[in-house]
């Protein structure tokens, strides 16, 4: 094994088991967060971002110390929209309170991207965060109207059947995805697809062949009628803990 090979096993088994672990324990994580954590594990992202209540980050926190990773965060006012969630929303508007935090490999990457994060400046905290330009552009455009956010993406789509890897919808009913916290600037889109399968393509790198799969087919949908149906039998990740524990050490 080359030196390169063992510090990857060590950042895989400390970033990724570790979370996985606490993932199993902690529902309030979003499963969003798996393909962000498998890019980040991998090196494909600088950072990771949580939107989580404060005693979960603080477990996140012990996470993140352990793997020696920075953090920064700040607690934010947030509101609920269909399945959007509005972050750093007026006070008066504020449903509930959540940290925002970031965990980067420097202590400058955690503070720059928290700071834009949580300043309004989305777009910039996105293109950051290392999701494409495109995507980046269109989740300005859904934000004006984040209720029909997938109308809009539609719109964009042209023609299906759409490729599995950029689809977004399973987290509609919690199912985690390939593509994690990113909005698609179409369910078509060819740097949003590219993501999401070298997510699936990592999962099995990683010894997660079960999650890999189990994503897959929930990424698959069946359409009823001209329109899209949750599978029955949805797998949520976090309530199925067996399947975030299979990791090979
Ligand atoms: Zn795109």
């Amino acid at each position: 094994m080359s030196d390169g090979d063992s510090v990857k096993k060590v950042q895989v088994s400390l970033v990724l088991a570790g979370f996985l672990r606490l993932l199993a324990r902690r529902p309030e994580i979003p499963a969003a967060t798996i393909a962000d954590v498998v890019l980040f594990t991998a090196g494909e992202k600088v950072a990771v971002r949580f939107a989580v209540p404060t005693e979960v980050r603080t477990e996140l926190d012990h996470w993140a110390s352990d793997c020696g990773l920075a953090a920064d965060s700040r607690t934010m006012g947030i509101k609920r929209v269909a399945d959007w969630t509005c972050v750093g929303v007026d006070e008066s508007l504020a449903t509930e309170h959540l940290d925002v935090v970031v965990y980067a490999r420097s202590q400058k990457d955690a503070s720059v991207i928290c700071e834009t994060e949580t300043s309004g400046t989305s777009a910039q905290a996105g293109l950051l965060l290392g999701y494409p330009p495109c995507c980046v552009a269109a989740y300005e455009c859904y934000s004006k109207g984040p209720a029909d956010w997938i109308g809009r993406a539609l719109a964009r789509s042209g023609a299906g059947p759409f490729p599995c890897w950029a689809n977004r919808l399973p987290l509609s009913w919690g199912a985690p995805t390939f593509i994690g916290e990113l909005y698609p600037c179409s369910f078509d889109c060819a740097s949003a697809t590219r993501r999401g399968r070298l997510v699936f393509e990592l999962l099995q790198e990683f010894g997660l062949e079960k999650l890999a799969q189990t994503i897959l087919a929930q990424a698959i949908l069946p359409v009823a009628g001209g329109s899209i149906a949750a599978p029955r039998e949805t797998k949520r990740v976090n309530t199925a803990p067996d399947l975030l524990l299979e990791f090979v050490e």
